[in-house]
C-alpha cells in the first residue's frame, strides 16, 4: 500500500471514527504521530469501557497469560474476598481459584493448559469446581483468545459462583431421596407382621436417610416398667439385646434425658451424668446421640435412639427424617400390637368355645342313657300291668312323663345332631322337588303334633318341576325344622305357604308364614346356635335355638345356603333354602 494511498485511507477512517481491523491497517498508521495518540485514545476508552463492564457482572472475569497467570481480573475478585485486583496479577489462576488443592494433576490446571491448546481454534471449555474448604461450588468457562496472529494466546475465564444453586439442587436430591425412602419405610413397615419385624424393616430403612453405627428400637412394658428391645443395629457388640427387657432406670438421665423425651447429646464424652446405656454406648466408641420417644394417641410406647461415632453429627433435617420414621413406626407397632391382643383374645375364646362344646357334647351324651332307661321304664309300666292296673290319676301322670321324657329324648338327640354332624357321611341321592316336597309335606301335616287352636293352619304347597342331589332324610329334617317353627309362630287360621321353584342351576325352596316376623337386625343371628329372638326368662314360646343351627349346617354341608326374610315383627317371615341343582352338581364333580 503506497503512502498516498493510505493518506487517503486515513483521512477515510477518521471520518469512520477510526476503525482499524488488521495488523497491514495498524502499520499504515504508525507512521503518523497524530493518528497513533487517537489510537491510545480509543485503545484507552474501550479498556476502560470493558473494565467498567466487566467489573459490573458477578462472574470473576479473568484474562491469563499464556503461561497460566492473571493479566487482569475484575472487581469480582475483591466482593469475593480473593484479593485487590492489582494485587492478583500475575498469581496463577490455579492458585487464586483452588488454593487448597495440592493434586499434581489439578483439574483447572489441566483445564488451562487444554484451553491453551486449543487457542486459536477458539474453542470453550467448561468445569465444574468444588472447593471443599470454602464450600463453594464454582463453574469455569476458558475461552482461548488470540488477538493477533503473531501475539501469544491467552486466555478469558469466567468463573460463576454456582453455590446457591448447588445447594438447592442438593436439597431437592435429598429431599427426594428421603421421600423414596420415607415411602420405602411405609411400605416395608405396613407388610411387616410383628412389631419386631416392623421395628427391624424400619432400622433397615433408615439408614438410607442417616449415617449411625447404632440404633435401637425400644418397647415400653408399664407394667413391668421395663424397655423391651424390639430391634438393634450396632456395629460393635450391643450391650441391649434384641427379645430382652431391660429395667427403666438403665435409660434414666437427668430430668431432659428420659425415655419420653427427645433429646440430642452432641457427645456423650462430655456428659457428667451418663445413664447405664449412655455409659454403655460410650465404651462402644458412640459419641453423638439421639432419643426420639415413640407415641401412638398420645400414648407413649417406646424409644427409637441411634449414635454414631463422631460428636455432633446429626443436623436438623437428619433429625427431622428419623422423627418421621419415629412416626410411622410408632403407629405401625401399636397397631401390631393390637392385632396381636385380638389374635390372642380369638384363640383364648376358640379354646373356650371348643371346651363349651366338648362339655355340651359330653354332658348329652352322658344324659342319653339314663334318659333312655327312665323312658323305657315309663314305657314298661304304661303298657304291662304286673303290677295292677293303673288308677287313671297314675296312667296320666306316667303319660305325662313318657311325654316329657320324649321331648327330652328329643333334645338331646338334636344337642348331639347338631354337635357331631359330619359331612362326610351324607347319602346323596337324586331328589325330584316337585313330588317329593308336597308328599313330605302331607305326611308331616298328618304325624305333626298339632297344637290345639281357635282356627286351624292351612298349608299351601306349590312347586315346579328341580331335579336335585340330597340326603332325603337330612333335607326332611331341615323341612321339618322349618315346618314345626312356621307352625309354632303362626296365628291361628293363618296360611304357610310352601313352594319350590328353579333357578338357573339352583333350586329355591321357600317357607312362608304370617306369623310374628324376626325384626331385621335380628336376621343375620338366628342361625346361630342357641339363639333366641326373645331370650328372655318370661318368653312366651319354647325351644333351644337349636332347629336352625342344624338347618344352616345341613344346607351348608349340601353346597347350598339358607336365610330368612322378614317385614319386621307381626308381619310373617320367609325361610329360603338354595341347593345346587343335580345336573350342576353332577357337573361340577
Ligand atoms: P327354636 O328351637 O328355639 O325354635 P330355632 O333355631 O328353630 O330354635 O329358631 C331360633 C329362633 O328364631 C327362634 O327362637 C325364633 O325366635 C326365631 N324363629 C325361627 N323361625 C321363626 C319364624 N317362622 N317366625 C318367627 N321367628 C322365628
Amino acid at each position: 500500500m503506497t503512502r498516498k494511498r493510505s493518506a487517503k485511507h486515513r483521512e477515510e477512517s477518521k471520518e469512520r471514527d477510526l476503525e482499524i481491523h488488521s495488523l497491514e491497517e495498524l502499520k499504515n498508521w504508525c507512521w503518523d504521530e497524530e493518528p497513533i495518540e487517537l489510537l491510545f485514545g480509543k485503545v484507552e476508552r474501550a479498556k476502560r469501557e470493558w473494565e467498567a463492564t466487566a467489573d459490573a457482572l458477578p462472574q470473576l472475569i479473568c484474562l491469563v497469560d499464556e503461561r497460566g497467570r492473571i493479566l487482569r481480573a475484575n472487581r469480582t475478585v475483591e466482593t469475593w474476598n480473593l484479593g485487590r485486583v492489582t494485587a492478583v496479577r500475575g498469581l496463577e489462576l490455579h492458585e487464586l481459584l483452588h488454593p487448597h488443592c495440592t493434586h499434581p494433576a489439578c483439574l483447572l490446571n489441566r483445564l488451562l493448559k487444554h484451553a491453551r491448546t486449543e487457542a486459536g481454534k477458539g474453542q470453550p471449555a467448561e468445569l465444574a469446581l468444588r472447593d471443599t474448604v470454602l464450600n463453594r461450588h464454582l463453574l469455569v468457562r476458558v475461552q482461548p483468545v488470540q488477538v493477533l496472529e503473531n501475539m501469544a494466546p491467552s486466555t478469558v475465564v469466567v468463573v460463576q459462583d454456582v453455590s446457591d444453586q448447588k445447594r438447592a439442587e442438593e436439597s431437592l436430591k435429598r429431599h427426594a431421596q428421603r421421600l423414596e425412602a420415607m415411602t420405602e419405610i411405609q411400605s416395608a413397615i405396613l407388610a411387616a407382621r410383628s412389631p419386631e419385624e416392623i421395628a427391624q424393616a424400619a432400622l433397615i430403612r433408615i439408614r438410607q436417610l442417616v449415617h449411625f453405627h447404632h440404633a435401637r428400637v425400644t418397647l415400653y412394658k408399664p407394667e413391668s416398667r421395663e424397655f423391651f428391645v424390639l430391634a438393634a443395629d450396632a456395629n460393635g457388640d450391643t450391650h441391649l439385646r434384641p427379645g430382652r427387657s431391660y429395667p427403666d432406670s438403665f435409660f434414666l438421665g437427668n430430668r431432659d434425658r428420659q425415655p419420653d423425651k427427645f433429646f440430642v447429646i452432641d457427645d456423650l464424652a462430655t456428659l457428667s451424668d451418663p445413664s447405664i446405656v449412655e455409659r454403655q454406648l460410650l465404651n462402644d466408641g458412640i459419641r453423638s446421640y439421639v432419643s426420639l420417644p415413640l407415641s401412638a394417641e398420645g400414648d407413649f410406647i417406646g424409644s427409637l435412639s441411634l449414635g454414631t461415632i463422631t460428636p455432633s453429627s446429626f443436623d436438623n433435617e437428619q433429625i427431622k427424617a428419623v422423627s418421621e420414621v419415629g412416626d410411622l413406626l410408632a403407629i405401625a407397632t401399636r397397631q401390631a400390637r393390637l392385632y396381636h391382643q385380638v389374635q390372642r383374645a380369638n384363640t383364648e375364646l376358640e379354646k373356650a368355645l371348643h371346651s363349651k362344646d366338648q362339655m355340651i357334647q359330653n354332658v348329652s351324651h352322658e344324659l342319653r342313657t339314663p334318659l333312655g332307661i327312665i323312658y323305657g321304664y315309663t314305657e314298661v309300666l304304661l303298657e304291662t300291668s304286673d303290677q295292677g292296673p293303673l288308677t287313671s290319676k297314675q296312667a296320666r301322670i306316667l303319660q305325662a312323663m313318657l311325654q316329657q321324657g320324649e321331648r327330652l329324648r328329643f333334645m338331646v338327640e338334636r344337642i348331639l345332631a347338631l354337635q357331631t354332624f359330619d359331612a362326610q357321611h351324607l347319602q346323596l341321592q337324586q331328589i325330584q322337588l316337585d313330588r317329593w316336597l308336597p308328599a313330605m309335606v302331607s305326611r308331616w301335616e298328618s304325624r305333626a303334633s298339632r297344637p290345639t287352636r281357635s282356627a286351624p293352619i292351612r298349608f299351601e304347597v306349590e312347586c315346579s318341576a328341580a331335579l336335585i342331589l340330597a340326603d332325603a332324610g337330612l333335607l326332611k329334617q331341615v323341612m321339618v325344622d322349618l315346618l314345626d317353627n312356621a307352625q309354632k309362630f303362626s296365628p291361628n287360621g293363618g296360611t304357610v305357604r310352601i313352594s319350590a321353584r328353579a333357578e338357573d342351576d339352583t333350586a329355591i325352596v321357600a317357607v312362608s308364614d304370617q306369623g310374628i316376623g324376626i325384626p331385621p337386625e335380628k336376621l343375620s343371628h338366628i342361625f346361630e346356635r342357641f339363639y333366641q329372638v326373645d331370650g328372655s326368662a318370661t318368653r312366651r314360646y319354647g325351644g333351644m335355638g337349636i332347629g336352625l343351627a342344624l338347618c344352616r349346617t345341613i344346607v351348608e354341608a349340601h353346597g347350598g345356603r339358607i336365610w330368612a326374610e322378614s317385614q319386621g315383627e307381626g308381619h310373617g317371615s320367609t325361610f329360603h333354602v338354595l341347593l345346587p341343582k343335580a345336573s350342576s352338581q353332577e357337573e361340577s364333580l
